[in-house]
């Protein structure tokens, strides 16, 4: 009789154990709630601090039927790069929490003011970069703030993270992705394959990533000073919201969701990658008005012309030239250029030598 219980017990032990192994939990973000196999939407608060009024920063929670990782999805970090943000927005609707393992947070415009205020590079309010000022300071200026929300609600609970970002509102690219290498041998392989499975062609070797965790500067490379495999990627150019850019996007998180096993279907990785390792943003010497004499993925010779800077009586007073062979990802397409301020993005082919083994 005695033994009949114990077993009886222990059977029951183990059935409540494995109901806890494999249901999802709720997840909570923000102070949003979603069930397992539902949806929830919520909303960042930054608080207002002096002058400035704080802003909202809109989230999504895709809280799978299923056990898995937990996926961070940011868009909107420039403000004006918009096939990022219209992804997610279709992403949102179209993936179904009932066939998700796992969890998906999605930042649907983590710059707010700069969304709203249809600005380029910089915050309104601060003028600083939000991918320029991570982790984040709680009690900073409101780019400062917002990356300080972002640091402590999406990427300290995030496993995996993607920072969705194109060329800028002036800024005409070709579509590439950023895999930081300077990083554990672990963490470089995993991010390999993170890379892979999104899918775009031209991958660039990121071996200049600052390594402390607090001076992370760049969104994305907050999540990797922490030990989580992250990625910046780039679809998309010049404010425009084209389909390619926006389907090229939600092919690659399908890839994502495929290789972390959130979802069985979805694309394969790709096949022949384009690994480039020199790269340089081409700044400018001068204010004036700026003339692009290449485009979006031209490759061009050591020394070839890629534009020309003149001042405001039409006299040229700079001569943008390349400062190595390569491939142009992107060109500032629109005429303001002001000092110190990119013209051009190039970047070389990597030897086999630079690429990291598996
Ligand atoms: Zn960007």
């Amino acid at each position: 009789m005695r033994a009949v219980s114990v077993r009886t017990l222990i059977a029951a032990a183990c059935v409540a154990l494995a109901a806890g192994a494999y249901a999802q939990a709720p997840v909570t973000v923000g102070g949003v709630t979603a069930q397992p196999g539902t949806a929830a939407y919520g909303e960042f608060q930054v608080p207002a601090r002096g002058t400035d009024a704080g802003t909202v920063i809109p989230f999504s929670i895709v809280n799978g039927a299923k056990p898995g990782p937990f996926l961070a999805l940011v868009a909107g970090t420039h403000g004006a790069e918009y096939p990022p943000i219209l992804a997610l927005q279709r992403l949102r609707a179209s993936i179904d929490p009932k066939e998700l393992s796992g969890t998906i947070l999605m930042v649907h415009v983590a710059n707010m003011p700069a969304y709203l205020g249809r600005a380029i590079y910089y915050t309104p309010g601060d003028h600083k970069n939000l991918n320029r000022v991570f982790p984040g300071r709680a009690d900073g200026t409101i780019s400062e703030r917002i990356a300080d929300v972002i640091t402590r609600e999406v990427i300290d609970r995030a496993q995996y993270l993607v920072d969705l970002h194109c060329g800028d509102a002036n800024e005409s690219l070709r579509p590439y992705l950023y895999w930081t290498i300077n990083a554990s041998p672990a963490l470089v392989e995993s991010v390999r394959q993170l890379a892979l499975a999104f899918g775009m062609d031209h991958i660039i070797l990121d071996k200049a990533r600052p390594t402390d965790p607090a001076a992370s500067l760049y969104l994305e490379n907050t999540a990797i000073t922490r030990g989580k495999p992250a990625m910046t990627i780039e679809s998309g150019a010049m404010g425009q919201s084209d389909e390619e850019s926006i389907q090229r996007i939600e092919r690659g998180v399908a890839g994502v969701l495929k290789h972390l096993k959130m979802r069985a279907a979805g694309p394969d990785p790709v096949q022949h990658a384009v690994f480039l390792g020199r790269n340089q943003v081409i700044t400018s010497q001068h204010t004036g008005i700026f003339y692009p004499l290449v485009e979006r993925g031209h490759t061009v010779a050591d020394g070839a012309l890629i534009g020309r800077v003149t001042d405001f009586q039409g006299r040229t007073i700079e001569e943008v030239r390349a400062p190595f062979g390569g491939e142009i990802l992107y060109v500032v397409g629109t005429p303001p250029t002001t000092k110190g301020e990119p013209l051009a993005f190039i970047a070389a082919l990597a030897t086999a030598d630079e690429i990291p083994k598996r």
